[in-house]
This record gives C-alpha cells, sequence and structure tokens, in this order.
C-alpha cells in the first residue's frame, strides 16, 4: 500500500492555527463525532486539531477485518470524513503499523498531544501502551479514554480479585458500578490543523468487494455512519423498542434493533444505545431486556480482555480432543444455504445477501454447523467474521463458544438445538423462510420447516423437486443428534 498519494490540507479555514502545535485525534473502532471522549478532549485542549485513522492490519496480532466489515469500515471513513469537515476539520488516512505510523504522524505535524479511545484486545492493548510510553519519553501528552464499553472490562472483579467467567454475576457487578454516563455532546467546531500533510485516498484502502453481487445486498440494507446509525436507533425506540423482550426471539418481526454494526464500528457508543432506550414509550421490560443484550457485548468483552486466547483457543481446553471436522462438503452446503433445513438456509442466506443473521437464527445456524455436522466452531466463526459487517473480535468468538458448550458460561453441549422444532416456534407463519427461501414459499405451513415430509401432492403443487429445486436434508436431524451426543460421552470418559 502506498503511504504518499496525496498532499492533502488536513482542514479548511485559515488563520494563525498554522504553526499551532495541533492535538492529533486517533480514530480507531470509534467512528463518530458525538460521545467521543477522545474527541473532545482534543477540542477542549485548544489547540487545533488533526484527526486521523491508520489503517493497520499487519502488526502484530491484529486480524485482518472480514470483508463485509471492510465495505462498512469504508463507507464508515467516509461518512465521518465529511462530518469532521462540517466541523472545519477532515480525516487524514494513513496504512501500515501503528507503532510506526503514529509516531511519524507526530513528528511531522509536531503534534503536541494525541488522545485515543481504549481498545480492549491484546495487539491493540500492547501497541497503544508501547506508544504511551514513547510519548511519554518524548514529553508528548497521550491520553486514552473508555468511549466503547460502559464499564471498563479491568474495573469489574470477583471476589477473589479476577475476571467474570458466569453472565448473571458479571451483571451485577456491573449493574453495582452504577447507572453508565450520559453521553457527551458533540463539538460544535474544530480548529482545524492548517499544515500539509501525505494523506492516502480512501479508496486506496481498497476495502470495497471485488465482487459486485455483495456489495449490492450490502449497500440495499445498510447505510454506514454516524447519523444513519443515530437515526437507527431512534427509530428502534421508537417501533422495535416496545415489545423488544418477547419479539426478539422471532426473525420476522421487526423489534431487533440491528444496531451491531454501528456498535461494532462505534458509528454510534454503548451510552447513546442505553440512554436512548429509556426515552421512549417502551416498558421498563422492554428496555431492561435490551440493556442486558448490551450487558452481553460488554460481557463478551470482559473475557477477551482477560482471555486473549478467546478468539482461537476453546476456553474450556476439555474440548481440545474433541473430533470436530475442519473439512467436509457439508460445509459449503452450510455456507450457501444449501442443507435442507430452512430455517438454517434462510439465515445462511439472509447473512450472504446482507451481512447481517438475526440473533436467535445464528444461534440455530451455528449449533447446526457444530452439533449436527460436527465442525469445528472455529469454522463458522472465520465465516462470520468474513461475511457479517458487525463481525466482532469478542461477540463473534465468545457466541461461537457458547453455542459449541466450550465457551464461558455456555449453552450445555448435549442441549442441541432441533432446526425444525425451533424454525416452527420462531417463524411459526414462516415469513422468514419465505423470504429467505422462495423457491419452497408455495409450501403450506405445516411443512415448510421441514419439505422431505410433504406429502408429494404438496410439493408438486407448490413447485417443488425436492434434491433439484431446493436440498434434501444433508443429514438427518435424529442420527446427527445421536452421534453428536456419543462423540460427546466419550469426551467425558475420556477425561
Ligand atoms: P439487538 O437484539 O437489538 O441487541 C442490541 C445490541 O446488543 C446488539 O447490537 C449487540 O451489540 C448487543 N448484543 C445483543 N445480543 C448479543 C449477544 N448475544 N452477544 C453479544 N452482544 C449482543 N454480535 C456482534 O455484534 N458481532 C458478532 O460478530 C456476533 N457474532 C455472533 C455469532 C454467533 C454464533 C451468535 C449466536 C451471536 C453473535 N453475535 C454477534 C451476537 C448477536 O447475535 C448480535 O449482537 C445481534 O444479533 C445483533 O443484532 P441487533 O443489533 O439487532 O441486536
Amino acid at each position: 500500500m502506498t503511504d504518499t498519494n496525496t498532499q492533502r490540507k488536513a482542514g479548511t479555514s485559515g488563520g494563525d492555527a498554522l504553526r499551532e502545535a495541533p492535538a492529533l485525534v486517533w480514530f480507531r473502532d470509534d467512528l463518530r463525532i458525538a460521545d467521543n471522549p477522545a474527541l473532545n478532549a482534543a477540542a477542549a485542549s485548544g489547540r487545533p486539531v488533526m484527526a486521523l485513522y491508520i489503517h493497520d492490519e499487519i502488526s502484530e496480532g491484529m486480524r485482518p477485518l472480514g470483508g463485509a466489515q471492510r465495505w462498512m469500515l469504508h463507507h464508515g471513513l467516509s461518512a465521518l470524513d465529511k462530518r469532521l469537515r462540517e466541523l472545519g476539520a477532515g480525516l487524514l488516512i494513513k496504512s501500515g503499523p501503528a507503532a510506526d505510523v503514529l509516531p511519524q504522524v507526530v513528528a511531522q505535524t509536531g503534534a503536541a498531544e494525541v488522545y485515543w479511545n481504549r481498545r480492549h484486545f491484546a495487539a491493540g492493548i500492547a501497541i497503544d501502551r508501547a506508544l504511551k510510553s514513547r510519548f511519554a519519553e518524548t514529553g508528548i501528552i497521550a491520553k486514552s479514554f473508555n468511549g466503547n464499553l460502559l464499564h471498563e472490562p479491568s474495573l469489574l472483579k470477583t471476589g477473589d480479585g479476577g475476571p467474570y467467567r458466569v453472565y448473571s454475576p458479571f451483571w451485577r457487578a456491573f449493574e453495582r458500578q452504577g447507572e453508565p454516563r450520559r453521553p457527551l455532546p458533540a463539538p460544535q467546531r474544530l480548529n482545524a490543523f492548517e499544515g500539509m500533510i501525505d494523506s492516502i485516498r480512501l479508496e486506496d484502502l481498497s476495502l470495497l468487494p471485488t465482487r459486485p453481487d455483495w456489495a449490492g445486498g450490502l449497500r440495499e440494507t445498510w447505510q454506514a455512519g454516524e447519523e444513519a446509525g443515530l437515526e437507527k436507533l431512534a427509530d428502534f425506540v421508537a417501533n422495535g423498542l416496545p415489545g423488544y423482550a418477547d419479539g426478539r426471539d422471532f426473525p420476522a418481526q421487526e423489534n431487533v434493533s440491528r444496531l451491531s454494526p454501528y456498535l461494532r464500528f462505534g458509528m454510534i457508543s454503548p451510552y447513546q444505545a442505553w440512554h436512548a432506550a429509556g426515552t421512549g414509550t417502551a416498558s421498563a421490560h422492554d428496555v431492561e431486556k435490551f440493556r442486558k443484550e448490551l450487558g452481553w457485548r460488554e460481557f463478551s468483552w470482559h473475557l477477551l480482555h482477560h482471555y486473549p486466547d478467546l478468539q482461537w483457543r476453546n476456553f474450556n481446553d476439555r474440548f481440545d480432543r474433541f473430533p470436530w471436522l475442519v473439512s467436509s462438503p457439508a460445509i459449503d452446503a452450510w455456507k450457501e444455504g444449501r442443507t435442507g433445513y430452512p430455517i438454517v438456509d434462510a439465515g445462511m442466506r439472509e447473512l450472504w445477501r446482507t451481512g447481517y443473521m438475526h440473533n436467535r437464527v445464528r444461534m440455530i445456524a451455528a449449533s447446526f454447523l457444530i452439533k449436527h455436522l460436527m465442525v469445528d466452531w472455529r469454522v463458522g466463526e472465520e465465516w462470520f467474521w468474513d461475511t457479517l459487517v458487525d463481525g466482532d473480535l469478542a461477540s463473534n468468538s465468545a457466541s461461537w463458544q457458547w453455542v459449541a458448550g466450550c465457551g464461558a458460561d455456555a449453552a450445555p453441549y448435549f442441549r442441541i438445538f432441533n432446526p425444525i422444532l425451533q424454525g416452527e416456534k420462531f417463524d411459526p407463519k414462516g415469513d422468514y423462510v419465505r423470504r429467505w427461501i422462495p423457491e419452497i414459499a408455495g409450501l403450506p405451513n405445516s411443512f415448510l420447516h421441514k419439505p422431505w415430509e410433504a406429502p408429494k401432492d404438496a410439493l408438486v403443487k407448490a413447485g417443488i423437486t425436492l434434491g433439484q429445486t431446493y436440498p434434501k436434508p444433508v443429514v438427518d436431524h435424529s442420527s446427527a443428534r445421536d452421534k453428536a451426543l456419543g462423540a460427546f460421552e466419550s469426551l467425558k470418559e475420556a477425561s
């Protein structure tokens, strides 16, 4: 990646600020202006403000972003640049290892102060700590803030001073910390830094997918950026949140917020989501349920902070001996929504088309891969990482491990979701399945979640030839279940 494509003036207004040492704001997963403690601190310093984004996928331990996230990031950076320009500053974009790039920008601009919001995964923490010490040695002020989690993972401790491994006591400790602070207002204007500095163009980060059909589905579904995120939040509080506690499990209903990609990239903050939830007409029960879901996000980050291996190692190492598969033709059928189980296939097609899958269906589809197909959870985690617009280091690995039964506070391995009953219970009218699998839409509800049981005339009437227009099941539910339970039993016996 070339680093010097354009010479760009960082600000738009002229004046005496020209040679004044700027305060630099390093944007990461906090692509917003409002409720951004680092940006507010830079603005309050009275210095010219310089906003910087460093695309760093090559420093040790930094996980390259999945394709759908890259799309979201591209448009999120573009939206952030626009917002910053409205305030008088623009976004400087760089690429490369942050430990080298940030000091170079500080040297080139003569920055006296550097601000950022903290991140909570091992590789990021290591880079940030090293940079802080390096700046301290050279007399540059470097300050970090908590902008992306409601409570810092390092501050929540069990009675023995260790991290939490179970959600309920974690949540109680979370509540004991008191109500999260109120969101901070956005700065009204930024005193822009006027120096010239090399920037690369957003396009040169090559974040957009090369497959146009894929990008098309993402474009139809999402608008990236802070403004879009805040609009979605307001719409959810008015329309989705009333009834959320019961409705959130039904994928055809409009009760979930779909805020996850905005929270993932910090286009909105969890503080904004938390407090906005209390401003509408939803019942206290709905509001509490929603806040508890934000709590699951916090719990996932708490786990990843304290157990950095969570991304790739079984939290419960007893599962290291589990005979999971890492390759199987059924994996492609799963990815492409061709397993023959309509609720699983609908979810996988929703994911591919939109970069999103409803939480209930994520659980069913993940369970199917791990337990019916006996595939290693890491295979599924990787696919979700690549295809979810909200792909999140902590929530993705914690949730996959939860479903697999090897995670913290996990669903027991022997609890195996029945994809037929789950479909019938949570998509009783079949609206969700019909939307994503139009080729079986003509089946009556009684067979929609198990087309292989439909009588011949029902299949003919619906225009379905099983095995041709829609697949036969890749595995039989009962035998797959028995096989998975058998493997689990042998694991128990071996330990
Ligand atoms: P809402 O129900 O409106 O919830 C509001 C917010 O709370 C979400 O945006 C999210 O930030 C948080 N939240 C809700 N449920 C959970 C949960 N179970 N765990 C953690 N946070 C939660 N979530 C991600 O953000 N990124 C992921 O990569 C991710 N991968 C997952 C993989 C699997 C196998 C499973 C079962 C779940 C995964 N989740 C992930 C959690 C959850 O499915 C999504 O957060 C949720 O579906 C997002 O939709 P929403 O914003 O409409 O949720």
